[in-house]
């Protein structure tokens, strides 16, 4: 997960302090000068330490806080809010056009995940908003780049423009956009060359697309493994071609953080999205204040609702609660809670949105384990129609045959049906209590 290494640290640090009824300078400057050494050794930028250092320092031993009740609650508020503020405070949204297509430019060095980013935000843009994207190849130099997108595109069932590799950039994306408008595209991605360094040609190539076209939005990808020079490149790229805004990349193997809080300082500019992964829906909206409690420990569990609103079907859920109440609940519909699970990503990434899951110890080490779910998932599909809704006709030879066509064993079979029947009473006695509480509020 991203930041455990900063995050585990920082609350090492604070963990002392949190509980103190009386903070004094001497704690405060001790923290600080922890707290110090953490994020030199994130990889974040020395001068942006030194502010939020200073800034923390100042308001930590504010009188304010040195008088209430629970000093050492508001100093670990205070960093929260601080390395929020350092992310970008509020999170930030896409600009699109008054007069669509919406052209969105993706820039930055390769390797970053410029063309994967592409279709992911391409395929965020058209679930979230309900946008119809066109993809354009405009790198025509790495042989593969174009072939790359056009197999994102094929992926996602999204089209892509391209001119082969003789063409002019300039020129693709200016064509490019005026197909959008025939075919009643609404944002436009203009998937653009990327070098292994910073070079003139390239960002005069990049300033030519840019006077062409005159994109809504120029997006900088960067690779958060890079720590601060994820910061450096952005100046350059900002100040050479203007960015308004910053994808940051591989987020989840990044577990320092160095780039993320060194990026809005340096440059001034937001970090709108996260990518998490390699698959095309790995991409998050970049929530400073969510990141923050994060890497303090303290759960995101906002992003974890949205993360199972956006995979749940509304008249689905309601049907499901009626089933648990009536213990009409089947094998079929708890195969397809299990589907609805794996939709949300891999488990272990979810567990760690939890409050307080940083501190369980080995929770990095935990790997929730899929094999099994896939395992449940067979002996399931190995029922007949009428054992999945009446699991109490399975009798030893059913059992039988249910454990050679999912390829595993009796015990297996068994433990499930054993689970089934526990959860099915838990989920009554559950529903029970929620109904009685119901009529409780009612007669208040
Ligand atoms: P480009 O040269 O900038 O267009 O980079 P690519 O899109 O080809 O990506 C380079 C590599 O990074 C590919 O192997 C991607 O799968 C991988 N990648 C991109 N984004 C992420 C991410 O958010 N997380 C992880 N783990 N890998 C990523």
């Amino acid at each position: 997960m991203a930041f455990e290494g900063l995050g585990e640290r920082l609350q090492q640090t604070l963990q002392k302090i949190k509980g103190k009824g009386k903070v004094t300078e001497a704690d405060v400057k001790e923290m600080m000068r922890e707290v110090r050494f953490a994020l030199i050794e994130a990889d974040v930028n020395l001068k942006v330490v030194k502010e939020f250092v200073k800034k923390v320092s100042e308001r930590a031993v504010g009188s304010d806080v040195m008088e209430s009740l629970t000093p050492g609650q508001q100093v670990v508020k205070i960093v929260r809010d601080e390395l929020a503020d350092l992310m970008g405070g509020e999170a930030e949204s896409i600009t699109f056009a008054k007069k669509p297509p919406t052209v969105i430019m993706m820039v930055g060095l390769q390797g970053a995940g410029k063309t994967t980013t592409t279709g992911k935000l391409a395929n965020l843009i058209r679930k979230k908003y309900n946008r119809k994207p066109l993809l354009v190849a405009a790198d025509v130099y790495r042989p593969a780049a174009i072939q790359q997108l056009e197999t994102i595109g094929k992926q996602l069932g999204m089209p892509v423009f391209q001119l082969g590799t003789e063409a002019n950039p300039v020129d693709i994306a200016k064509q490019a956009i005026e197909k959008a408008k025939e075919d009643h595209h609404d944002v436009v991605f203009i998937d653009t060359a990327g070098r292994l360094q910073i070079d003139e040609d390239l960002m005069q190539e990049l300033r030519d697309i840019h006077d062409a076209v005159k994109p809504d939005e120029v997006y900088l990808v960067v690779d958060a493994m890079t720590g601060q020079v994820a910061a450096n490149v952005a100046e350059t790229f900002d100040q050479q071609v203007g960015v308004t805004g910053v994808v940051l990349t591989k987020l989840d193997g990044d577990t320092r953080g160095g780039a993320a809080l060194s990026i809005r300082s340096v440059t001034g500019k937001p970090i709108k999205f996260a990518g998490m992964g390699e698959k095309l829906d790995a991409i998050e909206p970049f929530h400073p204040e969510r990141m923050a409690s994060r890497i303090l420990g303290m759960g995101d569990v906002m992003s974890l609702i949205e993360k199972a609103q956006s995979n749940v079907d509304e008249q689905k859920a309601k049907e499901l609660e009626q089933k648990f109440r009536d213990q009409s609940f089947t094998f079929d519909d708890f195969l397809e809670q299990l589907e609805q699970v794996k939709k949300m990503g891999p488990l272990d990434e979810i567990l760690k949105m939890l409050p307080g899951a940083g501190k369980i110890k080995g929770i990095d080490n935990v790997k929730v384990d899929e094999k099994q779910m896939d395992r449940v998932e067979a002996v399931i599909k190995s029922m007949t129609t009428a054992e999945k809704s009446k699991p109490e006709i399975i009798n030893s030879s059913r059992k039988k045959r249910i454990a050679r066509g999912s390829g595993t064993s009796i015990q297996e079979v068994n433990r499930l049906l054993k689970q089934f029947d526990e959860m099915k009473k838990m989920m009554k006695q559950m529903s029970n209590m929620q109904q009685g509480k119901g009529k409780r509020k009612m007669k208040m």
